[in-house]
């Protein structure tokens, strides 16, 4: 168990900026995700942990010592990428042991960390396997075991489940996860599904045009984004600009959507406010003029819930409910929208 300290770690590619300032503690034991869209630099950063790439600046510590003194294969660095890379001439006890083989350990010790992996991660009895032979999620768990093997001290794993279909993906998050936790390796994970974050990280990093943008726990992610970019990056939500009145209404397009109670009932002028597509009701036009009035543009059907997209102006504005009823609104229906501002999130920044 390690920690590992990045200290305001920069990385450029001719004149790209692919990082910029990432600054991050991450305490031992813990399961992080680094979180971002294509091209936010969750790789790059990943590479330069794993010592495959150098920071173009800044510092990374790793339990206290600079890693820059370390050489890449020297760092004891579990890694599992999306492209496996399982040796084809192995079979699946040789892969698990590759790396204990390069470091000289007794056969008798390769044998039993191998079949005691296999068991780990749920493949017992396929040690004389070639990998050629298995599917895609045993693959997958191969890979996670002879990353493991070495007993690594940092354990990095680059969207190792993209590849595979959402039921399987799924359980190995959970089984990882799982397995994370009893080993108690500090974990560095990433992903652009957020989904796939919430469920299994203790924090997540999430990333944007190399930047960190938050860094929290799910829950704070997701029900409390400092920004605008983390708000609609963390599943659905409404982001109005409301203006608060020193009476106490939130103003939107000359319409008063209600007053909130609590810390928004004291702000004046306007501010953002993120709104999950959850806390807003849906009513036939009443006609008096007084609510914020949206027509409905498209409807689907999500298992559970049904969502409801509107046009109000030139936004657009989303409504799930449960779907234990027909939807009540169509295509090209108006409808009046009313927004649960208790339950909205003033955007900080
Ligand atoms: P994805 O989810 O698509 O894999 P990512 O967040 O992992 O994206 P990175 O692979 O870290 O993104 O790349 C970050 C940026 O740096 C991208 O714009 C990429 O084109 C650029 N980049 C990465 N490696 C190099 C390189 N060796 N030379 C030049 N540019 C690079």
């Amino acid at each position: 168990m390690a920690t590992l300290a990045l200290k305001n770690v920069e990385k450029t590619f001719g004149t790209y900026q692919a990082l910029r300032n990432v600054d991050l503690d991450i305490r031992s034991g813990e399961f992080i995700c680094l979180l971002g869209g294509s091209g936010c630099g969750k790789t790059t950063l990943l590479r330069i942990i794993a010592g495959l790439d150098i920071q173009t600046s800044g510092a990374l510590l790793l339990d206290g010592e600079d890693l820059s003194r370390v050489e890449c294969h020297k760092r004891n660095i579990g890694m599992v990428f999306q492209s496996l890379a399982l040796f084809p001439h192995l079979n699946v006890g040789e892969n698990i042991t590759y790396g204990l083989d390069i470091r000289k350990v007794p056969r008798e010790a390769q044998q039993a960390r191998a079949e005691e992996l296999l068991e780990v991660v749920g493949l017992s009895g396929l040690g004389k396997r070639p990998v050629s032979a298995l599917s895609g999620g045993q693959r997958q768990r191969v890979a996670i075991a002879r990353a493991l093997a070495i007993e690594p001290v940092l354990f990095l794993m680059d969207e190792p489940f993209s590849a595979l279909d959402a039921g399987l993906r799924e359980h190995l998050q959970i089984e990882v996860k799982k397995l994370q936790r009893r080993l108690g390796v500090t974990t560095i994970f990433v992903t652009h599904d957020q989904n796939e974050a919430m469920s299994i990280a203790d924090r997540i990093v999430i990333l944007n045009e190399g930047r960190i943008e938050q860094a929290g726990t799910p829950t704070e992610v997701y029900a409390r984004p400092r920004t605008e970019f983390v708000a609609e990056f963390m599943g659905t939500n409404n982001i109005i600009t409301p203006s608060f009145t020193p009476g106490g209404d939130a103003m939107l397009d000359g319409v008063s959507l209600g007053r909130p109670s609590g810390d928004m009932a004291a702000l004046e002028g306007a501010h953002k406010v993120a709104i999950r597509p959850e806390y807003l009701r849906l009513r036939p036009v009443s006609g008096d003029g007084s609510g914020l009035i949206g027509t409905v543009n498209f409807v689907r059907l999500l298992g559970a819930s049904v969502e409801t997209e509107l046009a109000v102006g030139d936004r657009t504005i989303v409504h799930t409910m449960v779907s234990d009823r027909a939807p009540e609104f169509d295509v090209g229906d108006r409808a009046e929208i009313s927004f649960d501002l208790d339950r909205a999130w003033v955007i900080p920044s």
